[in-house]
């Protein structure tokens, strides 16, 4: 590798717009602006799928409950709701599309063009609709996670005086109310460990979406880009245009359309990270503590690897649990039993 190679590789991908590929000042041997070069932080973060189980988890560990009132009624708010949607979010593999189901089985035997066309797009719309379905997974455990702090949104606006007519109506809003306090009276030791790195990755991704597609964007206060809150505020709006239908989904970019349909894919991945984030700041600093079934069963057996388990199973695990540890909710109780067996 020459050192000019070298150096395009590891420049931000924010260095290469859109607008330069289309002015063709890149060739096709560039690195492409879409793939993450391995950086030190997120080497030392679980992958996304590790992550999203470890929340999964330690919301059903957590069992709580809360009430939520809206137009509707009162609703009990469970905490393994949050964690049905998440293991969901985490098991999946693929949805997978068959672009061939309307074609003849022939189509592709007379050309071989028109069979890669069609495989061509299968790969691009299986991989969209996977990308797509894990995003509203999480947020639906997301939107859990806003009603179970809901009933907290009152008191604050109490206590910080808000006007009636300036009062949030939305759950997603009232959250990002709470967290603001949250964060103005703890500051950024709240957030999870190098909370704004991976912020920073999903909005810089988000920035180049928006400008290419212009996605709207709504509901942001004044001084909202500077405020820990503001990644949030993005992924609300994102659930908003894929649950909208105004998310861009044309077919491959080699068949005419969209240039960033990968880096549109990878954004979703990205918005899944920052919100699993948000959803341990909203476990760690709002959940009552461990209470459900299984963790008490586990907390009143006696053997070491119970013991281990809950030293372990802490809301200051839960505010670092995307970090890689030894210690995690989805290994078996039994392995580092196992383990220890082993060093003897
Ligand atoms: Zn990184």
């Amino acid at each position: 590798m020459t050192f000019t190679e070298t150096t395009k590789a590891i420049a931000p991908a924010s260095s290469v717009t859109s607008k330069s590929m289309a002015n063709g000042q890149m060739n096709s041997d560039d690195p492409r602006p879409n793939i993450q070069q391995p950086c030190p932080i997120c080497a030392e973060t679980r992958g996304l799928a590790e992550h999203l189980i470890e929340v999964g988890l330690a919301a059903d560990y957590l069992g709580n409950t809360s009430s939520y009132v809206s137009e509707h009624g009162t609703a009990t708010i469970k905490t393994e709701t949050i964690g049905d949607w998440l293991r969901l979010a985490a098991q999946l593999e693929k949805v997978e599309v068959d672009t061939w189901k309307f074609e003849s089985p022939d189509a592709g035997l007379y050309c071989e063009t028109v069979g890669d066309n069609i495989d061509a797009h299968a790969k691009h719309y299986t991989t969209h609709a996977t990308g797509l379905t894990r995003f509203m997974f999480v947020c639906n455990g997301l939107e859990e996670a806003y009603r179970f702090i809901d009933h907290l949104y009152g008191p604050l606006s109490v206590r910080k005086g808000v006007a009636k007519r300036q009062l949030k109506r939305a759950s997603s809003l009232r959250t990002v109310a709470l967290l603001d306090d949250l964060f103005d009276s703890k500051g950024v030791s709240a957030a999870p460990k190098d909370f704004q790195h991976h912020c920073g990755n999903f909005i810089e991704l988000f920035a180049r979406y928006k400008a290419e597609h212009n996605a709207a964007v709504h509901g942001l206060d004044l001084g909202a880009e500077s405020r820990l809150t503001y990644a949030l505020q993005l992924v609300r709006n994102l659930r908003n245009h894929v649950a909208h239908g105004t998310f861009p989904l044309g077919p491959p970019a080699d068949y005419g359309g969209y240039e960033d349909s990968e880096e549109l894919v990878l954004m979703l991945k990205h918005a899944c990270r920052v919100s699993a984030l948000y959803i341990q700041i909203i476990l760690r600093w709002f959940a009552q503590g461990f209470e459900s079934y299984d963790y008490n069963s586990i907390r009143d057996a006696y053997a070491k690897e119970f013991d281990r388990f809950i030293a372990n199973c802490t809301l200051e695990y839960v505010q670092d649990l995307h970090v890689k540890s030894e210690f995690a909710l989805h290994k078996d109780l039994y392995d580092y039993e196992r383990d220890e067996d082993d060093d003897d």
